[in-house]
């Protein structure tokens, strides 16, 4: 069989610009106004074309006070609300990471047996089900149809459908997790004190984060991503613990990933002074923003190299692609090709970004020398897997642009 590919221009006003999706945030520490600009994303376009207005501004700030480096505006409910419902909330954790973290519960005594364990942010259910079986598990999480799935999966488990912000239970606890979820949250205070009103006077909270201090991602957009709504350092992760009646006892910085662990426990004061070092904390963004220009330089390298035709297929239509488009030369030294889009992803089947139709990998396959094309991949966690799919089809190398050389992945 033999079908045409439906090949058509990027065009850039496929969807409006809105300022519905975002509001205005305070600083997550210090709940005050002051701030000064990093840095901004404009009309960034999350997903898929729609009627919808889908174009918004994403600003990165620092507090003049506390100096902690957060996204505001930021996504307000509403927005996230349509954020996820395209995207879903799983940030696609590797099976390695989440072993290499219950190992060292375990090494570290955390997981004894018959103690009742939390997961904040348990999504499925997966970091649980693979801690041992002489632990009593319970994980929360906000989203209803993802719990449904979870309950059916692992029935040992038991699952709490609430917001992380205000749910309750009658559950004392021994451990509570919250692994690379905090970043994600509009409102970590809130999170964080609800834990405590939850939390026996001996609960342990272990929490991970990624920090600036480790700022070792060459993705596009590095360490101040898009999918973060705040930027931790240690220092900002330690007032923040401590402005809601946690105590740091241990930390440990994972270092084939960027992660930062830390053991707390329950406080006997809050302590509401903010302790900040602001020369270095403006030396690590600094710091981290070089590394970031660099990297993006490197991309951009690799990407004036590779020459493409008048047919040309993008290897994935998420959040990356997007970037792809605002912080890289390629669309404008690319602008006499027409494109397709390729995404293993069948909820974007038959979608289209910027005017470009998004078709299911598998379409591929009946396609006849495929070689005539030229392929970009537009991924980062996935680079690798794409890679190697397109190898399977005979596709030569030559044919193919792949913008990073390593890939770290949490
Ligand atoms: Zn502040």
């Amino acid at each position: 069989m033999n079908i045409n590919l439906p090949f058509k221009k990027l065009r850039e006003n496929s969807t409006k610009f809105t300022t519905k999706y975002t509001s205005e945030r305070l600083c997550p520490i210090c709940d005050k106004r002051k701030h000064e600009k990093l840095e901004i994303l404009r009309k960034f376009q999350f997903f898929t074309d729609s009627r919808l207005p889908k174009k918004i501004n994403f600003q990165t700030v620092r507090c003049k006070l506390c100096q902690i480096i957060y996204q505001n505006p930021a996504y307000n409910k509403k927005g996230l609300n349509i954020l996820f419902k395209e995207a879903g909330m799983s940030y696609g954790t590797t099976l390695k990471s989440k072993k290499n973290q219950i190992s060292w519960l375990k090494k570290n005594n955390l997981l004894k047996k018959n103690i009742k364990v939390l997961d904040v942010g348990c999504f499925d259910g997966s970091f649980l089900s693979l801690m041992p079986k002489y632990v009593i598990k319970f994980g929360v999480e906000i989203d209803k149809s993802v719990i449904e799935e979870a309950k059916k999966k692992f029935k040992k488990i038991s699952f709490i459908n609430g917001n992380f912000e205000n749910f309750r239970t009658k559950e004392k606890f021994n451990l509570i997790t919250m692994m690379h979820v905090l970043e994600h949250l509009l409102n970590p205070e809130k999170v964080l004190k609800n834990l405590f009103k939850i939390s026996k006077k001996k609960t342990i909270l272990v929490i991970e984060v990624p920090i600036i201090e480790n700022h070792m991602s060459n993705s596009l957009d590095g360490f101040i991503t898009t999918q973060h709504m705040t930027h931790f350092s240690k220092n900002s992760l330690n007032n923040l613990l401590a402005k809601c009646g946690w105590k740091i006892l241990r930390s440990k910085t994972i270092k084939n990933y960027n992660g930062y662990r830390v053991t707390c426990e329950k406080s006997s004061e809050i302590n509401k002074k903010i302790n900040v070092n602001v020369n270095r904390e403006r030396q690590l963004y600094k710091k981290y923003k070089k590394k970031h220009l660099l990297s993006l330089r490197s991309i951009n390298k690799r990407i004036s190299k590779f020459k493409v035709g008048p047919k040309t297929i993008l290897c994935g239509g998420g959040q990356h692609l997007e970037l792809f488009y605002l912080l890289t030369k390629f669309f404008k030294l690319s602008s006499h090709s027409t494109f397709v889009i390729i995404d293993s992803d069948i909820k974007k089947t038959g979608k289209s970004w910027r005017g470009i139709k998004i078709l299911n990998f598998e379409t591929l396959k009946n396609i006849r020398n495929l070689n005539k094309y030229k392929f970009i991949i537009s991924s980062y966690a996935y680079q690798n897997e794409i890679l190697r799919n397109l190898k399977n089809l005979k596709i030569h190398s030559s044919n193919i642009l792949k913008i990073y050389k390593k890939i770290k992945r949490y």
